[in-house]
């Protein structure tokens, strides 16, 4: 990807977990790698097309004078999520933050540290088979549309299907979404819980009937394998109501592991 670069943009800030350095400051220096398509503003000319790096640079210095943190570490997290946050064509930034006059009492040129954040692709399964299952779907989707960390791109149609695991229940409603996000898988997995409890899913029969189910079903190409987390979803290959939601999402999303288009994996189950 195309990269806009700031390099060693110098600030002042009141970072550190000394005492003195919250109350005197000291200089910091700021390097930024973004990531963008600069394809249209090198086509057009035109600013409206790219990210400002002046602005991004003006923006840097209001954000040491307005923030103190103890860490550089804190410092680098809090800067990226701004910064991608705030600047809608931004993909990705690598962000480092150096302290050239570090008080550590021992001759050392510089002491930093560098990051890197971006925007990630999940693709969630949802589904519902009490109570009002649409509104239980409807409302998973507007939770995660209003979470600042979360973009929802695109839903998949509802479709009611027939329960899958043999537990006797009623149908279930299901659907699919591609989200774009800023949180980490296992972050991902604790607000699905959390929003999950919140439509007052009870974990009680494996399988068994419940009023919201959301699954990470992908995480860009990621591979996981956790006690808390199986990404991609271990089953999704068997199941119709996760691969017909997926198609019409995303039918050439290619399975990492698989190597399969959501359409194969489709037509190889209906085979
Ligand atoms: P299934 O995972 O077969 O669809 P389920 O959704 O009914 O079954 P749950 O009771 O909702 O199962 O979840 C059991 C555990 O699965 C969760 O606590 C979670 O830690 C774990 N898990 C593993 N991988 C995933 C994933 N990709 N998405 C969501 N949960 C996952
Ligand atoms: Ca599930
Ligand atoms: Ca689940």
């Amino acid at each position: 990807m195309d990269k806009i670069k700031i390099d060693k943009l110098t600030v002042f800030g009141k970072h550190g977990v000394y005492p003195e350095e919250n109350v005197l400051g000291q200089k910091f220096e700021v390097s930024l790698v973004l990531y963008t398509d600069t394809r249209k503003a090198g086509l057009t000319d035109n600013l409206e097309c790219s990210i400002n790096y002046g602005d991004v640079c003006h923006y840097v210095k209001q954000f040491f004078e307005e923030n103190t943190f103890q860490l550089i570490e804190r410092v680098a997290e809090k800067l990226a999520e701004e910064l991608l946050l705030r600047y809608d064509l931004l993909q990705k930034v690598d962000v480092k933050i150096e302290k050239p006059w570090a008080p550590i009492l021992l001759p050392v040129e510089n002491v930093g540290v560098e990051i890197s954040r971006g925007w990630h692709t999940a693709y969630i399964a949802l589904g519902s088979n009490m109570g009002n299952k649409k509104a239980y779907l409807d409302e998973a989707v507007e939770k995660l549309k209003n979470y600042p960390h979360c973009k929802v791109e695109k839903v998949a149609d509802y479709i009611q299907t027939e329960p899958y695991g043999g537990v006797e229940q009623d149908v279930f409603l299901n659907s699919a979404l591609e989200l774009k996000t800023l949180l980490y898988p296992e972050e991902l997995l604790k607000l699905l819980n959390q929003i999950e409890a919140e439509a007052g899913r009870e974990r009680t029969i494996h399988w068994g009937p419940r009023t919201l189910d959301l699954d990470i079903l992908f995480y860009d190409d990621w591979l996981i394998d956790t006690p808390p987390l199986t990404v991609p979803h271990i089953d999704l290959q068997n199941r119709d109501f996760v691969l017909i939601p997926m198609v019409q999402l995303a039918p050439y999303l290619r399975h990492p592991v698989l190597h399969r288009t959501m359409r194969q994996l489709l037509d190889a189950l209906e085979g």
